[in-house]
């Protein structure tokens, strides 16, 4: 037996006695396994993928210390109470401590007795820290949710960038590995820079999730729908998300007065309500939680059958870290997001409203654009988002996602992508979607007319559909790739290579319009 394979067996133990898990994940098998061969290693992997067991076990075989830095100081003591309970030697330090407990602790590490030891990321700047953990032998540095170092994603924090001095600083250079659940190109490429990982092992796993039903919804009424979804579903555990304060509380008081067991939180609640609403879910007093996105970091429950969008997030990593939080038991559950044209403007008068420079906002415009393509994708979802992430994935379609599932027919657009793309040539490619709709519509727009616009050949060349229709119809194929929209606050439409394929009679376009009725999945599969 080769010294790999024993300490893969050792792993695999260690593993069963302390967690009582027959057996890793495939993705956490790989990560354990590059650790434990000394290499630096970065594992993105989505909540709930099961990342603290990739360094908690490495913890267990190295010989020193595994310093963990968290950026919550929450979580932080449910991960030591957790791994005590276990009988697994673990501290933490952070500000909630007096001098005295800091000092019993470091204490502890020096004499060896301790095999993990949790901190936030502020104390790595601390001078005193840096002298009593060079003191020690430490093993591995553990990054938890190492995004935090990137501009580029969605929570930076400053004192993230204090790590890899912080490791430079100490006599002896430990592995170090990184964690998060943000998988994006940018991101990844600023934790190797900004951490200074050495020739990492880069591992991007679990994803895919077998279980959850992904569904995209347009043009529903929403607060219909979710009053008619808790409904139907009253048995079972759910999440809602909104984007503000005002859409949490308003469907929380709906619910309630639906006779429906409901909770809320957001940022706006006291520390205490929203500790008793997280507990009140958790211990199921409640069925459903109405919050905003402030609401689930460190969420560890596992039977949420569905999770709704009421609306868009800002971009697919948070969506997918928020729906991820569906069917963490690996029983078939439901993400459902409910978009409308309106999320669009929301989102982007959120970006314009934060202070910000110019390469970050362009970043966010691109990333809002990608999110709102999943919303008009006629693709399968799961395989549209592992595409997004750079997962790889067979190429079969999952079969249970809303395109997978939609059951009407495929009909020829061609003559409507034709009349819309030849309208935009006509505009010379300047104008976003709604000028774009109201010609086609053949509005009488003080803005079209003084463009002039009525005198194009494609002016009301649609005029039997709504506005609205139209451009849902760009929408999507914009989203298909026969059209791009421009970044920034007002998106141009530019036509694409495949645009001029379908203009010279060269390509078909097959579509299913308009969005299919909410009914099937109010009422459908996880029923
Ligand atoms: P993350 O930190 O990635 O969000 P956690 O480490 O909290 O995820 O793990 C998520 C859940 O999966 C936990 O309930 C954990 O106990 C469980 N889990 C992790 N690894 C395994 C495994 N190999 N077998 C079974 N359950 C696991
Ligand atoms: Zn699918």
């Amino acid at each position: 037996m080769s010294v790999e394979t024993m300490k893969l067996e050792r792993a695999q133990q260690l593993l069963q006695t302390y967690y009582g898990y027959p057996d890793f994940r495939e993705g956490q098998k790989r990560i354990v396994h590059s650790l434990l061969d000394g290499s630096d290693t970065l594992g993105i992997m989505p909540t709930g993928g099961g990342k603290s067991i990739c360094y908690q076990i490495p913890a267990l075989m190295l010989p020193g210390l595994t310093l963990v830095v968290s950026p919550l100081i929450s979580l932080m003591k449910d991960q030591v109470d957790a791994l005590t309970a276990m009988g697994i030697s673990a501290a933490y330090i952070n500000s909630t401590l007096s001098g005295k407990e800091v000092n019993e602790r470091i204490r502890a590490a020096k004499r060896g007795d301790l095999k993990l030891l949790y901190v936030a990321p502020e104390r790595l700047e601390v001078d005193w820290f840096r002298d009593e953990m060079s003191a020690l032998s430490i093993s591995c540095v553990a990054v938890d949710e190492a995004h935090c170092v990137s501009q580029w994603g969605h929570d930076f924090r400053t004192s993230y960038l204090s790590v890899a001095p912080f490791v430079h600083s100490l006599p002896e250079r430990p592995i170090v590995a990184a964690f998060t659940a943000t998988a994006t190109p940018e991101v990844t490429e600023d934790m190797v820079r900004l951490l200074h990982l050495e020739q990492p092992e880069v591992f991007v796993t679990g994803l895919s999730r077998d279980n959850l039903a992904m569904s995209v919804l347009r043009g529903e009424n929403k607060r219909e729908f979710v009053m008619k979804y808790a409904e139907a579903h009253s048995h079972q555990s759910g999440i809602i998300y909104a984007a503000t304060r005002k859409d949490v509380d308003d469907l929380y008081e709906r619910l309630r007065s639906a006779g429906i067991a409901a909770g809320r939180y957001h940022a706006g609640m006291t520390d205490d309500e929203r500790a008793a609403s997280q507990e009140a879910f958790l211990y199921d007093d409640i069925r459903v939680i109405v919050a905003t996105n402030a609401f689930g970091m460190g969420i560890d429950k596992s039977n949420v059958r569905y999770v709704i969008h009421f609306s868009m997030p800002k971009n697919m990593e948070a969506y997918i870290q928020e729906a991820g939080r569906a069917g963490r038991d690996g029983e078939p559950s439901q993400c459902i997001l409910l978009f409308s044209a309106q999320d669009i403007i929301t989102q982007k008068f959120l970006i314009e409203q934060n202070p910000q420079d110019s390469d970050r906002k362009h970043n966010e415009y691109r990333k809002l654009q990608q999110m709102v393509d999943y919303c008009y994708t006629t693709r399968c979802l799961r395989n549209a988002m592992l595409d997004y992430f750079g997962e790889e994935h067979p190429d079969k379609p999952c079969g249970i996602c809303s395109s997978c599932t939609d059951e009407r027919e495929l009909v020829d657009m061609t003559i409507d992508a034709q009349k819309i793309f030849s309208c935009i040539h006509r505009m010379r490619e300047r104008f976003g979607v709604s000028m774009v709709a109201s010609v086609l519509k053949g509005s009488r727009n003080k803005k079209v007319l003084q463009y002039g616009f009525d005198d194009l050949s494609t002016y009301g060349a649609m005029s039997s559909r709504t506005e609205k229709e139209i451009s849902e119809i760009i929408n999507v194929m914009a989203s298909e790739g026969y059209l791009m929209l421009s970044e920034g606050q007002y998106p141009v439409l530019k036509l694409q290579p495949l645009a001029a394929d379908v203009l010279k009679g060269q390509r078909k376009v097959m579509q299913r319009m308009p969005a299919k009725g909410a009914a099937e999945v109010a009422n459908g599969r996880s029923g």
